[in-house]
């Protein structure tokens, strides 16, 4: 029997709803038994010493710091092939107040999967990418996920929608009901903040107004 990829998903966040999205997901799970083994899914007690060794992809949803998750992360990377940080988007750190990034700074993690919030879709689709199609997947923004459900642009109908510079993933929800994409999942890899202010003006839209949009999302640095 060809070896199966020891997976484990530990979940360093304080909210559950993610991880009740995954474990609510027997039959995907089930779907890649052939595949994979589901090794762990838990929340570590931080004190434990007894990372298993030999784990292939490990995924860690991270949030608050301690110096202790800190330990515990630094043991699944050295026991783990493949790290994966599931993390929140800038703009929900940069709204709660907390920045993962500087206590983790000097933690390699070999891909990234948004956490906020967590798409059990994007979950399985980077698992499959991964493991049988081998090739990871281009960055898309909303706006791709949107025209390929054939939903209206909000863009071209002159109202502000952030899905040109936002990373997709979320198969456009707020475009799925009606209501323009905000940003949530924080701002794409080479997003063209630029190009999107220069349209909104055209639009008639004040700088002010744009301004104030931006930087709902955290986003007003990356326009000047
Ligand atoms: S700008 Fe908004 S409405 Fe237009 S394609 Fe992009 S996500 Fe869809
Ligand atoms: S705000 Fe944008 S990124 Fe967030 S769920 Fe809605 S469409 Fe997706």
């Amino acid at each position: 029997m060809p070896k199966k990829y020891r997976i484990a998903i530990f979940s360093c966040a304080s909210l559950k709803n993610s991880d009740f999205k995954l474990s609510n997901c027997p039959k995907e799970f089930f779907g890649l038994a052939k595949i994979i083994e589901l090794r762990t899914f838990y929340w570590p007690n931080w004190s434990d010493s007894g990372v298993e060794q030999g784990l292939d992809w490990v995924f860690v949803r991270i949030k608050k710091n301690s110096a202790e998750k800190l330990d515990f992360i630094k043991k699944i990377r050295k026991n783990s092939k493949h790290l994966i940080k599931m993390e929140n988007s800038d703009f929900c750190n940069n709204k709660t107040g907390f920045k993962s990034k500087n206590w983790i700074k000097n933690i390699r993690f070999d891909a990234f999967v948004p956490d906020c919030p967590l798409s059990a879709y994007e979950f399985f689709g980077f698992l499959h990418r991964v493991l049988i199609d081998k090739k990871p997947d281009g960055e898309n923004p909303v706006c791709y996920e949107c025209q390929l459900a054939g939903h209206e642009c909000l863009l071209k109908k002159g109202k502000i929608c952030f899905g040109p510079i936002t990373r997709g993933g979320c198969k456009a929800f707020c475009l799925q009901h009606g209501r323009a994409c905000w940003g949530c999942r924080g701002l794409l890899e080479d997003a063209q903040v630029k190009n999107l202010t220069v349209k909104l003006k055209k639009e008639n839209y004040s700088q002010s107004q744009i301004k104030k949009h931006l930087t709902t999302m955290s986003f007003s640095n990356k326009s000047d």
